[in-house]
């Protein structure tokens, strides 16, 4: 068993579009990144390279590659879980916890868990998506960004060895 930890945040601005966990959602600012900055696909990338000490994704996806100019994080997602898969390990679950005063994310909740789910090809019940603000505290709380977590949670497919 591996465990993995995953830490991201990016900055709210105005006229971008705010993408979490491959959902679109509705709201009067976005995530400003190299990328198409979803903060949590981010954050679930790194836990997962984390438990494989694989590195990190801004080493994988450099945001001075002009190929990841706003690139669909979910697409690099999958192509984090073929890599951690090809290095011989099955994932057990996700869990992650999303830092946001605005907006509420509760009704986007199970489609984040679809996507992320869809692109690490797992089951739903193994993928965990959770929000919390922080009682208008910091950075999140002042609305000048969203921050994300994540663990996981990897088990190798080689019996005996890692
Ligand atoms: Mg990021």
């Amino acid at each position: 068993m591996r465990i993995g930890h995953g830490y991201d945040v990016h900055q709210l601005t105005e006229g971008r579009r705010l993408i979490l966990g491959g959902v679109e959602i509705p709201h009067d600012k976005g995530l400003l990144g190299h990328s198409d900055a979803d903060v949590l696909a981010h954050a679930v990338a790194d836990a997962l390279l984390g438990a494989a000490a694989l590195g990190d994704i801004g080493g994988l996806f450099p945001d001075t590659d002009p190929a990841y100019q706003d690139a669909d994080s979910m697409v690099l997602l999958a192509e984090v879980s073929r890599k951690v898969k090809g290095r011989g390990y099955r994932i057990c679950n996700i869990d992650t916890t999303v830092l946001a005063q605005k907006p509420k994310l509760k009704p986007f909740v199970l489609q984040m868990r679809k996507h992320i789910a869809e692109a690490c090809e797992v089951s739903m019940d193994q993928v965990s998506v959770k929000a919390t603000t922080e009682e208008q505290l910091g950075f999140t709380g002042a609305e000048q960004g969203i921050a994300a977590h994540a663990v996981c949670l990897l088990e190798s497919t080689h019996k005996g060895k890692l």
